[in-house]
């Protein structure tokens, strides 16, 4: 009997490249999508009717249990959410309905509907905030700055609390950042990568941005997605900080990316105040060493493999459009 998989966020990111790893395991995968008017399945449409569409809403708890009914999951992935740290400081109330009060009405879903199903609770290292240890492991204090970093972390303990009190299997990843060309232009990684790319085709000659020296762990989606699989594989469930264990800055990645296309950087960066994040978090960086002892797992792609394959695809695709 083939496994079904239920992924909330299939549109996004790390859906689109989860549903391609369990498919390619073998499951048959189901996608919970929130109507729009608009198409929004770009990331996933090369999977065609290899994923089946369901609608729902995390906002709305009876389409959350009738997709559940209809799909029998045997493992859920919660990756649907407010994802953007600067909307959530203009949108706070909209971000905790659907990253934190969303994760409460997919909890009793699942408890109401398929409590035998795994779950995996897409959590973020923004709940460390201004973190009094570097690196930050499972056992660090919860200090978050910022509206979505208090969904997270209210939906990270509601979790645990499902798993203690019902006795779901249901488990947390705390994800550090990561990246992808499939990631939105509004972060910072791809917007580097898509703009040098810009650059070196004569399409743009400017690169603005905010501070510099911030740093962040970064590692690449596919590696992240292939944590989660593998953490509702285990005999119990457990919470697991997912992350490269580096950090970077900004200007790092400036510079890497600027060197691979033959550029000097200093000739193209334009700093920005209006670009600085309020609060901005310091040291993020996570420890991955329960996660490679308890399952054996690692990141495969090192920083600069991940800054080449976004600027290799940020060049074809934008080359693609200018011809
Ligand atoms: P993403 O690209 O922003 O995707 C978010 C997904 O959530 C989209 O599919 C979006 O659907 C869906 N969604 C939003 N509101 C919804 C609602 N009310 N009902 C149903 N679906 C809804 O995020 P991602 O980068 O893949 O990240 C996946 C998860 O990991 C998120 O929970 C994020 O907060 C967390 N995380 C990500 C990172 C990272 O670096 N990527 C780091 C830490 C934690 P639409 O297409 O309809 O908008």
């Amino acid at each position: 009997m083939r496994k079904r998989a239920l992924i909330t966020g299939l549109t996004g990111q790390d859906g689109s490249y989860l549903a391609e790893l369990l498919f390619d395991q073998g499951y048959q995968v189901f996608g919970l999508v929130r109507r729009s008017s608009s198409s929004n399945l770009e990331r996933i449409s090369h999977l065609g009717s290899n994923v089946e569409i369901l609608s729902g809403d995390l906002l709305d708890q009876s389409s959350l249990m009738d997709v559940i009914t209809q799909a029998q999951p045997d493992e859920i992935y919660n990756l649907a959410s407010q994802s953007y740290v600067p909307l959530s400081w203009t949108q706070p109330a909209l971000t905790a309905e659907y990253t934190a009060l969303g994760v409460s009405r997919l909890l009793e879903s699942v408890r109401r509907c398929k409590p035998d199903a795994k779950f995996y609770q897409a959590s973020s290292s923004e709940v460390f905030g201004q973190p009094d240890e570097s690196p930050q492991n499972e056992h660090t204090a919860f200090r978050p700055r910022n509206p979505y970093g208090v969904a997270k972390a209210y939906a990270h303990w509601m979790t645990i609390n499902y798993r203690q009190q019902y006795k779901l299997f249901a488990c947390c990843g705390l994800t550090y950042t990561h990246e992808s060309p499939r990631r939105g232009m509004e972060f910072v990684f791809r917007k580097i990568t898509h703009t040098v790319a810009a650059i070196k085709l004569g399409l743009s000659n400017e690169l603005k941005l905010g501070n510099l020296d911030a740093r962040r762990d970064w590692c690449y989606a596919k590696d992240a997605v292939h944590a989660m699989w593998l953490m509702l594989q285990q005999e119990q469930p457990d919470d697991y900080i997912i992350a490269s264990g580096q950090t970077y800055s900004v200007q790092e990645l400036v510079e890497c990316a600027f060197k691979l296309v033959g550029l000097n950087w200093q000739d193209y960066v334009i700093v920005d105040s209006a670009f600085y994040r309020p609060n901005e978090p310091m040291q993020l960086v996570g420890s991955i060493e329960k996660i490679r002892k308890n399952i054996g797992w690692c990141p495969q792609y090192s920083f600069e493999q991940l800054v080449e394959l976004m600027l290799v695809h940020d060049l074809k695709e934008l080359s693609s459009k200018t011809i």
